[in-house]
């Protein structure tokens, strides 16, 4: 059977093989703590699914336009005003079937061969691979662990090149946990409208902030730099809603204009119910959210803590989401008791997976080698035991 050249581009995610053996080793009865979970472990809110039940019963259960309900069109302008100082129209939004299906929208509509994306590493494992199947090249650019992994100016205006077609924005960050101050995001935009790129910026952990942090949109710093941002947002990560698949996109109605037409000959609308639910979780009581960050306060401090009174690991303070993303370098050439060397995040990964039954993710999967991704969206007992089998296994390289 041939397949086409466009699915060769890509590789499966560097995590599968990883889930794999931890599920056969679940499966065996062994007790595996998992750090590796890319969301909330709390359930979706009552009322949000009190909301869900009653588009149901109601018959809401048909097509819808393909761009999103009118509802959810104007809670999603509401929020931006509320909460971003943003201003939409109608025609300025588009919901799509989760903010992942979004961004591949997003590229669907932007590209053509041969235009580049320029992705700051460490990234969101989706990025690279949606801008390849969309005939386009991402240009990584790596930042460092000194300047908080955030894109400098100097960086990105290397990068940049005629073909240069969007910039990648993701804050806070998955996986870093760190976020960008306005000042950086000044100099980012600057530069975007510069040489005429667009700022794509992906904030879904806007809601997951700690130390009274507050979130910025990079759209909201002009109308200049709004006019080349697409906004790319959702509702799985606030409200505990991963799996309803609900996620949308601001900006310039003419791409906006583009992404429906696609959308509109590829999905159609996104689930009717979810839709509706989601009006419900962005229009109603949003107590929740602060319960939900508070708690994960609490675990971010645990676990960092505990991670850097380990030999060899050392961990930056997250700012928002829910990872940490701890420096590993000082085990890797390490060996272990079968002589075994600790030559990259991967090998410490399964190494940990192995011999200390934890789970987690390597920086090679981001593209950032010398670190590993700890997820905090599990309980503090978890984080705490979690800690101590990493400690142990640690220990025992020499
Ligand atoms: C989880 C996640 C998404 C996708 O969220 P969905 O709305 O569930 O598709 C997008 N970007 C980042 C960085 C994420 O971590």
């Amino acid at each position: 059977m041939m397949i086409a050249e466009r699915a060769t581009r890509i590789k499966p995610s560097p995590t599968l093989q990883m889930d794999t053996r931890a599920k056969e080793m679940k499966a065996q009865g062994i007790d595996v703590l998992s750090f590796s979970v890319g969301e909330p472990d709390f359930d979706t809110p009552e009322h949000i699914k009190e909301a869900a039940i009653r588009a149901l019963r109601e018959g809401k259960t048909k097509y819808t336009p393909v761009g999103g309900i009118p509802e959810l069109k104007e809670a999603i302008i509401e929020k931006f005003k509320r909460d971003n100082g943003l201003d939409y129209k109608p025609e300025e939004i588009i919901v799509s079937c989760g903010a992942k299906h979004s961004l591949y929208n997003i590229a669907q509509a932007i590209l053509s061969p041969g235009d580049e994306v320029i992705i700051p590493s460490p990234y969101w494992v989706s990025y690279p691979a949606q801008v390849l199947l969309n005939d386009g090249i991402p240009v990584v650019v790596e930042t460092s662990e000194d300047e908080g992994f955030t894109l400098s100016a100097e960086a990105l205006k290397e990068k940049i090149t005629p073909k240069t077609k969007a910039i990648m924005l993701n804050y806070p960050s998955n996986p870093t946990g760190l976020t960008y101050s306005v000042d950086a995001l000044s100099k980012i935009a600057e530069i975007a409208i510069e040489n005429n790129i667009y700022i794509i910026s992906d904030e879904v952990y806007e809601k997951l902030l700690y130390d009274g942090l507050k979130h910025t949109s990079i759209a909201s710093l002009s109308e200049e730099v709004k006019s080349k941002t697409l906004v790319v947002n959702g509702i799985s990560k606030a409200y505990s809603m991963t799996g309803w698949r609900i996620g949308y996109t601001a900006g310039p109605a003419e791409i906006i204009k583009a992404m429906t037409k696609i959308q509109s000959q590829s999905t159609s609308n996104p689930t009717s119910i979810a839709q509706w639910a989601s009006v419900e979780a962005l229009k109603g009581p949003q107590d929740f959210l602060d319960d939900m960050v508070a708690e994960f306060d609490q675990r971010r401090k645990l676990l960092v803590d505990e991670l850097n009174k380990i030999d060899g690991i050392s961990c930056r303070m997250p700012q928002g989401a829910f990872y940490a993303f701890p420096n590993i370098t000082g085990v890797l050439g390490k060996k272990t008791p079968e002589g075994e060397v600790i030559s990259d995040s991967s090998a410490l990964a399964m190494y940990l997976l192995e011999k200390a039954h934890v789970a987690l993710v390597p920086g090679s999967a981001f593209g950032a080698e010398g670190y590993i991704r700890i997820s905090y969206a599990t309980s503090r007992e978890n984080i705490l035991e979690g800690v101590k089998r990493i400690r142990e296994a640690l220990d025992r390289l020499s």
